[in-house]
């Protein structure tokens, strides 16, 4: 069995006080679930998902294959346990980055993973069996991993953080993708406690369905789509001046895909004073800086 804690990851993360100065602040008690802080490389909630995955890794495994984006932190982190593990690699990119790679891919290729670009049509068949079967045969062996390490035994893994918080707290705020990360923290939470998500892209409904399927009746959590900034990876200069700012004032970074927009719609929440006076509030910062490197990072 592979054990993971040889990559020395810092866990539990730290917990710390969040104080921002911003209005509507002083009316509750925040703290902020510092998962950027547990590996330098494999960051985040990536950390979390692959955990049981690559732990549990079948023996007759020779090699993983997954799916991402030009610049997918799932990709990254899964890159570089495969290459440490010296296990291959395929990743199955959307679009053709050829000559024109991001600082992710660079990454990827220093760690040896073999790149396989594909148009949208392509990709938009990750989920389908035939495709999936396909990949099986053109790969021997292979594991294939979900989009976004989104597999169901994630949420295990992610679970594990709500076990980490030592502080009693009402409410955990989180980003939303594909959904797993909410599940996962819906599933060990007590009763009492609630969820509230924040949708980074365009989906109501849809991303509804996405944190349900991972549920059996747990209903104490909800999506809030006021704050996905015009959909995926959109970064209106409003939310890159709120990074900007945020970035040089307080003690940890964000970038604008996730945690960005999370601690935005903080703001604008504590603002429109959204919650209850005196409710303890956990952050959950799920990581993912290196999507944000400039060219040449
Ligand atoms: C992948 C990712 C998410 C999204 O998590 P889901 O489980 O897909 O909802 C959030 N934050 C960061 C930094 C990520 O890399």
């Amino acid at each position: 069995m592979i054990i993971l804690s040889a990559f020395q990851p810092q866990l539990p993360s730290p917990l710390i006080p969040f104080t921002p100065p911003w209005e509507g602040a002083s009316n509750v008690t925040m703290m902020v679930k510092r998962d950027d802080a547990i590996h330098p490389v494999v960051s985040g909630n990536k950390w979390r998902k692959l955990k049981y995955t690559i732990e549990n890794l079948p023996p007759t495994v020779e090699s993983i294959v997954s799916f991402g984006g030009g610049f997918s932190n799932h990709l990254h982190a899964l890159g570089f346990v495969c290459h440490t593990l010296g296990l291959p690699f395929h990743a199955i990119v959307r679009g053709n980055y050829e000559g024109n790679e991001s600082p992710m891919l660079n990454d990827l290729l220093h760690w040896h993973a073999n790149l396989h670009y594909v148009n949208k049509d392509t990709y938009q068949k990750r989920h389908e069996k035939r495709y999936l079967a396909q990949l099986n045969a053109q790969f021997p062996n292979c594991l294939i991993v979900p989009e976004g390490g989104s597999q169901s035994d994630a949420l295990f893994g992610l679970s594990e953080l709500i076990d980490e918080i030592d502080h009693p707290f009402d409410t955990i705020i989180a980003p939303v993708a594909s959904g797993a990360t909410l599940a996962g923290i819906v599933k060990g939470l007590a009763p009492t406690q609630h969820a509230l998500g924040i949708g980074v892209l365009k989906g109501e409904g849809y991303l509804e369905s996405l944190v349900s399927q991972f549920l059996d009746h747990e209903m104490n959590w909800r999506i809030t789509h006021d704050f996905h900034c015009g959909g995926y990876a959109k970064q209106p200069r409003y939310l890159k001046t709120f990074c900007a700012q945020f970035n040089t004032s307080m003690p940890f970074a964000i970038e604008p895909v996730y945690s960005g927009k999370v601690f935005y719609a903080l703001q604008q929440l504590l603002r429109e004073g959204a919650f209850r006076k005196g409710e303890r509030i956990v952050i959950l910062h799920t990581g993912g800086l290196q999507g944000a490197r400039p060219k040449g990072n």
